[in-house]
């Protein structure tokens, strides 16, 4: 069994990242540019623009953050949007999801210019994802298909399982996995919460991608031998015996699953480490123009 490590692999593409903005520094070239729109105080929503904030840092890029109040209205917001639209130095950026309630998430979205949208959530960017070309991928998936590729995982003609169905993991995960290429060309099947007998599907796979945020709801029981296991899951369960009285698991039982799998990647320091990186990379596609031109 393999351990996926990815925050080692998101280290290494770090390296090789600082290395390409060192060249572009050395030739004179502009140095990428990230932007990130932060809205409100959700703690764990400040931790994730905290890291893609470092990673940018990290990596030599200039970045941006644009914090506004959680009261702040959706016009305020939109016109951010259209001021990173329009500001040339600015090569792509993100707005932190989830907003406030009271603003339209798919107005949002909507209005971030397909150039910049390095998050890959715009549907002219998830189309052009579906019919195969260039695109921004969106991150977690982006991170699952580098962390695959580099690994080496053969997924040649391989049954898929993907649990879950959001735009943002499961769907995207199904697409990439089931395109034409390495890595991908597998047989994939997607299941989740209406699915009939789940556990007889992802007993099949010899790849499960599991996203569905319910902590260690795939077991030993439901994976064959050999099966390679990602886990997308972040969840926080109570643990009287950690400092913090609880810990972050997946949607693995990963001490039980572990053994029987040919490779699996750890909660935390998986897919997590690889979907900042994502965001990192196609921000350096965005400064490149290697998608729009
Ligand atoms: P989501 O809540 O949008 O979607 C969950 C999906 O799981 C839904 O499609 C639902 O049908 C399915 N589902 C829920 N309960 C189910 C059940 N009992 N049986 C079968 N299917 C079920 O979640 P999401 O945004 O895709 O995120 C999923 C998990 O991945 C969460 O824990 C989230 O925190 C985590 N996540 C991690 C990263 C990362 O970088 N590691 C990125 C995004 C999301």
């Amino acid at each position: 069994m393999t351990i996926i490590d990815g925050k080692k692999l998101a280290e290494t593409l770090k390296t090789e990242i600082a290395a390409q903005v060192a060249e572009i520094k050395a030739a004179g070239g502009k140095i990428p540019h990230l932007a990130a729109v932060l809205v409100g105080d959700d703690p764990a929503s400040q931790v994730y623009v905290r890291n893609k904030v470092k990673s940018c840092e990290d990596v030599g890029f200039t970045s941006t953050l644009i914090r506004r109040p959680a009261d702040a209205t959706e016009e305020e917001i939109l016109e951010v949007v259209n001021h990173l639209n329009n500001d040339d130095d600015v090569d792509g950026f993100i707005v932190q999801l989830p907003l406030p309630k009271h603003i339209n998430e798919e107005r949002v979205t909507l209005a971030i210019d397909p150039k910049k949208d390095v998050d890959g959530f715009h549907p002219v960017n998830i189309g052009r994802m579906t019919l195969g070309l260039p695109t921004y991928l969106p991150a977690t998936p982006f991170g699952i298909m580098t962390m695959l590729e580099r690994y080496g995982i053969d997924t040649y003609g391989k049954d898929a399982v993907v649990i879950g169905r959001s735009n943002i993991v499961g769907t995207p995960m199904s697409l990439l996995l089931s395109r034409k290429g390495n890595p991908g060309d597998c047989t994939v099947t997607m299941v989740h919460s209406r699915t009939k007998d789940l556990a007889a599907h992802v007993k099949r796979a010899d790849i499960i991608v599991a996203a569905i945020g319910r902590p260690h709801f795939v077991t030993a029981d439901m994976v064959k031998d050999g099966a390679v296991v990602i886990d997308v899951g972040i969840n926080r369960i109570d643990d009287p015996t950690h400092p913090k009285g609880s810990r972050l698991v997946g949607d693995v039982d990963y001490d039980a699953v572990a053994p029987k799998s040919s490779f699996i990647t750890p909660v935390p320091g998986g897919v997590g480490p690889m979907t900042v990186m994502s965001l990192i990379m196609n921000t350096l596609k965005a400064s490149r123009k290697e998608i729009y031109g």
